[in-house]
C-alpha cells in the first residue's frame, strides 16, 4: 500500500522498486516542488552506530554538486525508516532507454561526456559509486544524463554487516574485484561498470550473460572481455579496443579516468561522422583515495584444510534478486532418449575388485559403479529437471540402478588408486598441492547466490543454516546442481557432511558438465568408497578399476573435505587432503563445476555442502 505521508513529504506514486528499497514521487510542501523519495529497509536505522555513519554518508552524498549527479535536497528518518529526498528525474532511466534496442555512437557519446566528468568529480572526492547502471543513470526532461543513488550501495553493505543480509551489488556491470569481494574497491571499478554500460549501450547486449548472479559474476571474474563486434558487427572497429581497455580485468590496464575513456569514445564517433564536443572537461586524474574497507563477512575457514594455508575466505558479494516465486517449476525434463542398454549376459560388468578381507565389505553391492547406461521408459520417467526460480544452476536427477554395462569405451589409467585389496591405501595416496589464488567462493550465506532450490516428495535442495543442503530421498536417485560457467582448468572444493541417511550413498563434485548427459562426477560414498566418473551421452563409465575403499574418507555422519583438481587431461580427486584417484580422459575440456548427491536402494542421503571454492590450478 502506497504510504501517505513521510514526515513533510507527501507521497503521490511509486515510481519504482530497486533490490533494496523503493521510490516514490512526492511532492515538497515547502517548496511546493516534485520530489523522489527512496525510503530504505527500516533495518537500516536499528544500530545507533550504523546510524551515526548513515548521517555521515548521507551529508556527503548531499555534499555532491556537479551538474551529471542527481541532487540529493534531504535525509531523515520517521518511526525507523530511513529516506532520502532526491531531485525528481522525469525523463526515466538509462534502462529504461535500452529496452527499445542500441544507441547510436553519436547519442552514446554525449550522454557519456556528462557522465564521465560527473564520475571524475566524484572520485575526486574519494567517492566511489560501487553500483554503476543504467538503472542509476536518469534523465531529466531535456534528455541530460545524471548518476544517481552514489553511496547507497556503501550504506547497504554497512547494513549488511549489521543484518547479515545479502550483499549489495549488481553482478551484469561488477569488476572482477568486487566479484571476488576485493576489500580494496577504488574508483576503476567504477570505470569498469562504464565499459560494461558503454558496451551495452552500444550494442543492445550485456556484456556478459547468465541465468544466475553467480553464472554473471564468475564470467566478469574469468571469461575474457566480449567481442562487441561479434555483436553487432557495423560499430567502429576501435571500440572494440575501448570496450577491452575498460573492462580490463586488471585494474591497472583500465582507463584511469572516466574522462579518459570518454575522449576515446568521441574520437571514435567523430571518425564515424559524429560532430566534435566542445563540452568534454580534460581528462584529469583523479586524486585517489583508499577505498574504505568493506566489513567483512565472518566466514571461517574450513578447519581440516591443510592445503588453503592463509588463503582468506572472500565470499562473492551476490546482489539482492527479485523475489522467487513461491514454487519453482520442476520441468519434467525432455532429455534426449538414450539408446537401449544393451542387454546384460554376454559380458560380464567388471567387478569393483574384491575389497580387503580385513575391510570385510565385499558384501557391500557397487556394482552400479561399473558402468550405467540410461534407458527406457520407467528410467527416463525419474529423470527430472528443474530450473530454478531464479533461473540458476541446473539441478537434475536419474536413476543410476539402469541395466549394467560393461565399460568398453574407457579404460583409463587411475593412478595411483590403492591397488586393489589393499587395507591400506593411505600409502599410496599423496597430498594435496596447495590451491591457487580463489576464482570464485561460496559459503552459502547467502541463500540467493544462485544455486537452484527445489522442493518435493523426492526430496529437497535449498540452502540451510549457511550451507547448501540436498536430501535425496528416494531410492535410486541422484540430484545435482552446477554452476553455470565454463571453466577450463580448476581446483573445485567443497565440505560435505553426511547429517543423515545410509552410508550406501554418493556425495561429492561434478567438473566440466557440459549438460545433463555429459560431465565428470568425482564421488565418495559414506561407507569409504570413492571413484572418478564419466557421465557421457547419458552413460556412466567409472575410470580404473571401478570403485576403491579408502580409510581416508570419513565415515558416517561425518564431515570429508572434497577436491576436485580438473586440469588438462588430468582429473584427480581428493578427499581430506589426501589424493585418492586420478584419471586421464580428454573428452570434455571444459564446463561448468558442480556439487551431486544420490542413494541407491536406501532412501534419505542428506549431504550439507559449504565452503565451495574454485581455484585456479
Ligand atoms: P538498485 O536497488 O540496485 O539500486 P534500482 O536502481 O533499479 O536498483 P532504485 O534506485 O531503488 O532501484 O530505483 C527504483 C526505480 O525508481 C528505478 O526504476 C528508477 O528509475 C526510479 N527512480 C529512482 N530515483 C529516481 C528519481 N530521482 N526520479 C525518478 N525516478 C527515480
Ligand atoms: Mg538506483
Amino acid at each position: 500500500m502506497l504510504p501517505q505521508k513521510i514526515d513533510r513529504y507527501e507521497i503521490k506514486a511509486e515510481l519504482g522498486r530497486g533490490g533494496m528499497a523503493a521510490v516514490y514521487k512526492a511532492i515538497d510542501p515547502r517548496f511546493k516542488r516534485e520530489v523522489a523519495i527512496k525510503i530504505l529497509p527500516a533495518a537500516f536505522m536499528h544500530d545507533a552506530m550504523f546510524r551515526a555513519r548513515f548521517e555521515r554518508e548521507a551529508q556527503t552524498i548531499a555534499s555532491l554538486e556537479f551538474p551529471g549527479i542527481v541532487p540529493v535536497y534531504d535525509y531523515g528518518d520517521e518511526n525507523g525508516q530511513t529516506y532520502l529526498v532526491m531531485r525528481y528525474m522525469p525523463g526515466g532511466s538509462l534502462a529504461d532507454l535500452l529496452k527499445q534496442g542500441p544507441l547510436p555512437i553519436d547519442e552514446v557519446k554525449r550522454i557519456f561526456e556528462r557522465l564521465a566528468s560527473a564520475l571524475d568529480y566524484v572520485h575526486s572526492k574519494g567517492i566511489i559509486h560501487r553500483d554503476l547502471k543504467p538503472a542509476n543513470i536518469l534523465f531529466d526532461l531535456h534528455g541530460n544524463a545524471y548518476l544517481s543513488d552514489f553511496g547507497i550501495v556503501h550504506l547497504a553493505d554497512a547494513s549488511i554487516a549489521l543484518t547479515g543480509d545479502a550483499l549489495i551489488g549488481t553482478p551484469s556491470y561488477m569488476s572482477p574485484e568486487q566479484a571476488r569481494g576485493d576489500g580494496d574497491i577504488d574508483h576503476r571499478s567504477d570505470i569498469y561498470a562504464l565499459g560494461a554500460i558503454l558496451f551495452e549501450m552500444l550494442s543492445g547486449r550485456l556484456p556478459y550473460e547468465a541465468t544466475t548472479p553467480m553464472g554473471i559474476a564468475m564470467k566478469h571474474l574469468i571469461e575474457p572481455v566480449p567481442r562487441i563486434l561479434a555483436v553487432k558487427a557495423d560499430l567502429p572497429a576501435a571500440c572494440e579496443d575501448l570496450i577491452a581497455r575498460a573492462m580490463a580485468k586488471e585494474r591497472d590496464k583500465r582507463f584511469q579516468t572516466a574522462s579518459e575513456m570518454a575522449h576515446a569514445l568521441e574520437a571514435i564517433a567523430v571518425q564515424a561522422g559524429a560532430s566534435p564536443s566542445k563540452t568534454l572537461t580534460p581528462a584529469a586524474a583523479p586524486e585517489v583515495i583508499p577505498a574504505p574497507s568493506k566489513p567483512a563477512r565472518p566466514v571461517t575457514p574450513p578447519p581440516s584444510q591443510p592445503s588453503a594455508g592463509g588463503r582468506p575466505i572472500t565470499p562473492l558479494p551476490v546482489p539482492t534478486l527479485p523475489p522467487q516465486p513461491a514454487a519453482p517449476a520442476r520441468l519434467a525434463t525432455p532429455l534426449p532418449v538414450p539408446a537401449p542398454p544393451s542387454q546384460p549376459g554376454g559380458t560380464p560388468a567388471p567387478a569393483r575388485p574384491a575389497s580387503s578381507p580385513a575391510i570385510a565389505r565385499p558384501q557391500k553391492k557397487k556394482i552400479p559403479w561399473t558402468v550405467w547406461t540410461l534407458g527406457g521408459a520407467a528410467i527416463l520417467a525419474i529423470i527430472l529437471c528443474i530450473a530454478s526460480a531464479v533461473g540458476g544452476g541446473l539441478w537434475v536427477a536419474f536413476n543410476p540402478s539402469a541395466t549394467p554395462e560393461p565399460t568398453t569405451a574407457v579404460n583409463l589409467a587411475a593412478s595411483p588408486t590403492p591397488p586393489s585389496g589393499d587395507a591400506n591405501p593411505v600409502l599410496t595416496t599423496s597430498t594435496a598441492p596447495p590451491l591457487g589464488g580463489v576464482i570464485f567462493q561460496d559459503d552459502f550465506s547467502d541463500p540467493q547466490s544462485g544455486w537452484s532450490t527445489y522442493q518435493g516428495i523426492d526430496g529437497l535442495m535449498n540452502y540451510e543454516a549457511g550451507s547448501y543442503h540436498i536430501l535425496v530421498d528416494v531410492p535410486n536417485t541422484w540430484f545435482w546442481a552446477t554452476t553455470e560457467v565454463k571453466l577450463a582448468d580448476a581446483s573445485i572444493e567443497v565440505q560435505a557432511e553426511k547429517v543423515a541417511g545410509p552410508d550406501d550413498n554418493v556425495l561429492g563434485l561434478i567438473c566440466r558438465y557440459q549438460d545433463d548427459n555429459n560431465f565428470y562426477l568425482l564421488l565418495i560414498s559414506s561407507d569409504g568408497y570413492y571413484g572418478i566418473l564419466k557421465r557421457m551421452n547419458g552413460s556412466m563409465t567409472v575410470f580404473g578399476d571401478g570403485m576403491q575403499y579408502s580409510q581416508i574418507i570419513h565415515q558416517g555422519k561425518t564431515s570429508n573435505t572434497l577436491r576436485a583438481d580438473c586440469i588438462g587431461n588430468t582429473i584427480t580427486l581428493y578427499a581430506n587432503g589426501t589424493r585418492l584417484a586420478q584419471a586421464t580422459d580428454s573428452t570434455f575440456s571444459e564446463g561448468a563445476p558442480g556439487l551431486i548427491v544420490g542413494t541407491y536402494n536406501t532412501a534419505g542421503t542428506d549431504i550439507v555442502f559449504d565452503n565451495f571454492i574454485i581455484s585456479e590450478p
